[in-house]
């Protein structure tokens, strides 16, 4: 390959390349190198630290430098969304007998959020379980060392143990739903969807939960409703989620759920006047597990997962949902929907 082919093939790289002498010298910084990281002038054979600004990166060098390159070496470069590289030092002989060193910067930023993601996610479903199950087993435990005689402690305790099991059960439906939607494996089956008779279902089933609160629960459809094309068990599960939410997090006053024309696109709104979202947790509030306070959802039977559940569905149609809340005043989540007239 010609010298100029290479040069503009290691320019392009999205890695990092360094070269080094076997003296420590710098020979060379490819143009990615340079972008990343705190660069002072030219290579031309300079010290290494008379080039580089940043002192992570001359301590990540050494060290590989001293373990001849057998142990690939991780950075993270603060203040610009913490970017983490992977370095790899590759010792390099020319056929002259000359010895460089080559550093390789690879961008493993995206990997390891990725990683952190699933990490955490485990981390949460093993929490979320053990908590019901440790509950469960104490109650019965407790039953079996003799609790069993006093009638109305039985009750008690296995009220409590189902009660427990009904959140087990909830949680590992919604994982499952979770899991399916993320791999493709609960393919949406469009049709002509009559939103208004589905949201009037929907209300209709929640129409004793809100009398027990008190809460009165309307339904507003504007006049002029453009046709989607939407999956209706999805959308069904949508509307559910957030009007279940909307009651639960609401301790008097009115639930409302509006259907009407937004821009030739179908917009649904979920009104409620309840407790509200602190600003500071709304761009966190569709992540799985990401509850205000974790208690009082548990108490009201929360997963945790609804809201993410309820995003994948409206993105798979193509849709956007947002919130907007005022804490002590009310909620509104809303979605749209495109028509396809
Ligand atoms: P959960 O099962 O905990 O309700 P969700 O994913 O459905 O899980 O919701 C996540 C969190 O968002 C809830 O724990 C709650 O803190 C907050 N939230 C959702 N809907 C509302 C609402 N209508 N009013 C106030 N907070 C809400």
């Amino acid at each position: 390959m010609k010298t100029g082919l290479l040069e503009a093939v290691v320019n392009e790289l999205q890695i990092g390349v360094l070269v080094i002498s076997d003296k420590k010298k710098l020979l060379y910084a490819n143009p990615f190198f340079e972008k990343t990281f705190s660069v002072e002038g030219k290579p031309d054979g300079k010290n290494l630290s008379d080039v580089i600004k940043d002192k992570a990166v001359i301590e990540v060098i050494e060290k590989m430098l001293s373990s001849k390159g057998k142990q690939p070496q991780e950075i993270t470069i603060q203040g610009r969304g913490s970017q983490i590289l992977e370095a790899r030092l590759v010792p390099f002989a020319s056929d002259s007998g000359s010895r460089v060193l080559i550093c390789f910067f690879h961008d493993v930023t995206e990997e390891k959020r990725v990683e952190a993601i699933k990490r955490d996610f485990v981390a949460n479903v093993s929490h979320e379980l053990r908590t019901p199950l440790a509950s469960i087993k104490g109650y019965a435990e407790t039953l079996l060392d003799g609790a069993l005689e006093d009638k109305a402690t039985l009750k008690n305790f296995l009220t409590i143990i189902d009660r427990h099991a009904n959140r087990m059960t909830a949680l590992i439906e919604d994982l499952l739903t979770l899991s399916m939607l993320e791999s493709h494996q609960m393919p949406m089956s469009f049709e002509s969807l009559d939103i208004k008779g589905l949201i009037n279902s929907v209300i209709q089933g929640f129409e004793k939960q809100a009398k027990d609160k008190d809460i009165e629960l309307i339904m507003n459809i504007g006049r002029e409703i453009p046709k989607i094309m939407a999956d209706k068990d999805r959308l069904e599960q949508v509307i559910v989620n957030l009007v279940d939410n909307a009651i639960k997090y609401t301790n008097k006053g009115t639930v409302r759920v509006l259907a009407e024309k937004s821009d030739d696109m179908l917009q649904v709104n979920v009104e409620d006047t309840g407790i509200g979202i602190p600003e500071k947790d709304i761009p966190r509030i569709f992540e799985r597990f990401y509850r205000v306070d974790k208690g009082r959802s548990r108490e009201l039977g929360g997963t945790g997962l609804g809201l993410a559940i309820v995003k994948h569905i409206i993105q798979g149609h193509n849709g956007k949902i947002w919130v907007k809340s005022q804490p002590g005043k009310g909620t509104t989540f809303s979605f749209t929907i495109p028509s396809f007239s």
